[in-house]
């Protein structure tokens, strides 16, 4: 993740004005203890001690005297054991009075969690607008400057509140021009009341003119990279205005044959540096379920299948439901068969979750990138939630 996201605004960071340095009373010699304490008998404390890297992240330490907690590798002076309690999470440390230390900054990995779910909660401010708010607004809503949100929410979707703001709305219309029955429909149901500002706005939003797209629009130019990620080698692919293809296996080199495949048409171009941060970002969201990915997708597909694949992307994280569900869900109760085929058929693993689809008896059932990949990233999500 970029550097940015470590940086924390201080508005909402007024403990850091907390000190970090150790109060004299730690300094002071205790009179002849004859008796080890509690703390010293614990084997963290012989990690703290030490400052043992290796344990950092899988407990904190307190200090009563400084009112400060700490990652055990921290390199402050150490402190008196009789004044050091332990805290299984950052979390239980805070709710214990205790303030991040500004050395060792222990809480520095939640901070970019948190500001991932700021920027999380603002997109999904900006889908709910009828209109696309003014930066200030969304700025202000997340407690931010307007300078630093701004950069913020770059760093983090990749794109610009604005950016995003217009590739909702495309997605809107995408979606509608699967389900309507006409153009015009599908314009009005995405609030573009004037036709001439809808014809005017959907070659850029689209990448091709409306009825271009209902004809399965080809011939767009998609850019890629492969990365890696926990659950093996990932390819993401992207054409002009959103992620079109998220797969997962074991080779790279059968990846890009599976995007030739999906895009026969299309002129495939291989990633740069800009766009290996997109990977990045994807990867994140692989290794963390619980920021949620909020990025422009470039959703492809027959009519029913965007149906089911809409759906799909209501199901929240950390709970799964079963194929009849979906089909219910749409309105097609007996087809449970093709939705399991809408499934096997979604270019865009995890963005679209499809791994959170299960068998009526709970089982897994299948998984297009493997059975194994579905049950952790399942399991994965049940410890976020
Ligand atoms: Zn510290």
């Amino acid at each position: 993740m970029s550097t940015l996201l470590t940086e924390m605004p201080r508005a909402t960071a007024p403990q850091e004005t907390a000190p970090t340095e150790t109060a004299p009373t730690e300094t002071a010699p205790t009179e002849t203890a004859p008796t080890e304490t509690a703390t010293e008998r614990d084997p963290r404390w012989a990690c703290v001690a030490a400052r043992d890297r290796s344990v950092d992240g899988t407990f904190w330490y307190s200090v009563a005297t400084t009112g400060i907690y700490c990652r055990p590798s921290c390199p402050s002076r150490t402190a008196n054991p009789k004044n050091v309690r332990f805290h299984d999470s950052i979390a239980a440390a805070e709710a214990a009075g205790f303030v991040a230390c500004k050395r060792c900054k222990p809480n520095q990995a939640s901070t970019d969690v948190r500001n991932a779910r700021t920027v999380a909660r603002i997109c999904r401010l900006i889908e709910q607008a009828e209109d696309a708010p003014p930066l200030a607004e969304l700025a202000e809503a997340a407690g931010l400057s307007t300078t630093y949100f701004h950069r913020l929410f770059k760093a983090v979707t990749g794109v610009t509140p604005k950016d995003f703001a217009d590739a909702r709305r495309a997605d809107k219309v995408r979606q509608n021009l699967g389900r309507s029955s006409s153009v015009t429909e599908a314009m009005y149901d995405a609030g573009f009341n004037s036709s001439g500002r809808f014809y005017a706005k959907s070659g850029e939003m689209l990448g091709m003119t409306p009825s271009d797209y209902r004809a399965g629009g080809a011939h767009a130019a998609i850019r890629f990279a492969v990365g890696a990620c926990s659950l093996g080698s990932i390819l993401v692919a992207s054409s002009e205005k959103g992620v079109c293809a998220i797969l997962i296996g074991d080779d790279p080199e059968n990846l890009v044959h599976d995007l030739q495949d999906r895009f026969p048409r299309a002129q495939l171009i291989g990633g740069d540096g800009d766009f290996e941060k997109l990977v990045a970002q994807v990867v994140g969201f692989i290794e963390a379920p619980g920021i949620g990915l909020d990025l422009p997708l470039d959703v492809r597909g027959t009519a029913f299948q965007q149906r089911v694949w809409t759906a799909l992307r209501e199901i929240p994280a950390g709970t799964t439901v079963s194929y009849a569900e979906i089909a219910k869900t749409i309105g097609a109760p007996k087809s449970v068969r093709a939705v399991a085929g809408a499934c096997a058929a979604n270019a865009l693993a995890v963005a679209i979750p499809c791994h959170r689809v299960v068998r009526t008896d709970g089982g897994l059932s299948g998984y297009r990138w493997g059975i194994e990949r579905k049950r952790a990233l399942i399991e994965r999500e049940a410890n976020v939630g």
